[in-house]
């Protein structure tokens, strides 16, 4: 039996990846979290999963007095020390943020496949992990809806002849404001997300089109193109998932209703398909194909993160950190939504980056991104 390691598994994707293994009838062998201890205890038991693990030491703690038949693990090294114990085929990183990144270097040393969809892995350190799925032969099968796209156009038709990439967006709640209307925006205005129903900090980043501004830089890791040849589109509705452009002008385009168990079904079964009973597409209801052009003057991010994809090194991950924080900042209340671009302009703007092959870089630029962003972006 498919042997699966779910990181992440108390959040969106994580459940999500729970429910596609048991329709598969694939074996869970571990599952990790950040704090949420009760879900996780509750995951064990209800897929009777051997191996748990949790980031933050009190939950841990919690979990243990809990007297759960799952062997625990804690802190980072649990966490990594679980992946390792677990043995799993695959492993489906499901972490949000920085956070992934250890655990995404651990499950390419101890698995065959990783189905990723902790896109901030490949944002703040795509050379180091290609380069070591390289060495471990370690396959790395994308989770989000627009690679996940992108990798089942190319199934057949290889890379030889990709010129571009197109990425569609769906415009996230706040599609055709100007830099004006976006000052007033709330927090509970952009936590709703018209088409997918998504963890907070993804929801926030799609509101401000960071969301994307990652995937630019995740599609360029994953299929090795230029930033010049990967387009953003906007594409509300969210039917067409993405698109690839060959040097005959022919572009193939991969349509489904959004539902993330489709992707996550086809990184765990890749190269088969299974049947499922996940949400289908009715065609009829589409309505038009609308595709437009992103207003990155008010959606100041996606052009920020092609600035920091294109200066290289550790600016994507400063970038990423900066970020991460700026949203966490939005969502405590204590920033608008407007400051976000601005603090991670700031922090990008103090940031001489460097090269980004060792990990102690990274970790390094992470923190030192994030501090800068507490402090309003000065260093
Ligand atoms: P959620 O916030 O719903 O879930 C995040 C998960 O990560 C939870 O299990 C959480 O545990 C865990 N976690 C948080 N902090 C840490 C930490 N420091 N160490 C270990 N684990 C931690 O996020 P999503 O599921 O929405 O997103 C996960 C990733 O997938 C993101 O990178 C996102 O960009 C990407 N993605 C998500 C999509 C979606 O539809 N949701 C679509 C495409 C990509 P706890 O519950 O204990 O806090
Ligand atoms: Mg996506």
């Amino acid at each position: 039996m498919t042997k699966v390691c779910i990181l992440g598994a108390t959040g969106s994707i994580g459940r999500q990846a729970l429910d596609v293994c048991r329709q598969a009838g694939y074996a869970v062998s571990g599952v990790t979290a950040g704090s949420d201890h009760a879900g996780l205890l509750e995951i064990c038991r209800d897929y009777g999963v051997p191996r748990a693990a949790l980031h933050n030491k009190e939950a841990y703690d919690a979990f243990i007095r809990e007297k759960s038949s799952a062997k625990a693990y804690g802190g980072i090294e649990g966490i990594l020390e679980c992946i390792r114990d677990c043995g799993a085929d695959i492993v489906v990183n499901g972490i949000v943020g920085s956070a992934g990144i250890l655990p995404t270097l651990e499950a390419i040393r101890s698995s065959g496949r990783l189905a990723l969809a902790n896109k901030e892995t490949l944002v703040a350190a795509g050379s180091l992990v290609m380069d070591m799925a390289r060495a471990h032969d370690c396959m790395i099968i994308p989770v989000d809806s627009e690679h996940s796209a992108i990798f089942q156009c190319l199934a057949d038709n290889g890379r030889k002849y990709l010129s571009r990439i197109y990425l569609t967006a769906s415009g996230g709640p706040f599609r055709g404001y100007s830099i004006d209307q976006l000052k007033h925006v709330t927090k509970e205005m952009a936590l709703q997300h018209p088409s997918w129903v998504m963890g907070s900090k993804i929801t926030i980043d799609s509101a401000t089109l960071m969301n994307k501004g990652l995937e630019v830089i995740e599609a360029r890791w994953l299929f090795g193109m230029a930033y010049d040849e990967i387009t953003v589109v906007v594409h509300p509705g969210s039917i067409v998932h993405s698109m690839v452009e060959f040097r005959d002008n022919s572009i193939l385009a991969q349509l489904g209703a959004p539902d993330m168990r489709i992707p996550l079904q086809y990184a765990l079964t890749y190269p088969e398909r299974k049947c499922n009973n996940y949400k289908k597409l009715d065609i009829y209801k589409t309505g038009g194909l609308i595709f437009e052009e992103p207003d990155t003057d008010a959606f100041r991010c996606l052009a920020l993160a092609y600035e920091a994809g294109r200066a290289g090194g550790t600016m994507p991950c400063v970038m990423n950190a900066a970020n991460e924080e700026a949203v966490g900042m939005f969502l405590e209340g204590s920033i608008g939504f407007t400051d976000i671009p601005e603090i991670i302009e700031r922090v990008m703007d103090a940031h001489e980056p460097i090269e980004a092959d060792g990990i102690e870089a990274i970790l390094e630029a992470d923190s030192a991104a994030r501090a800068a962003a507490r402090n309003g972006g000065r260093i």
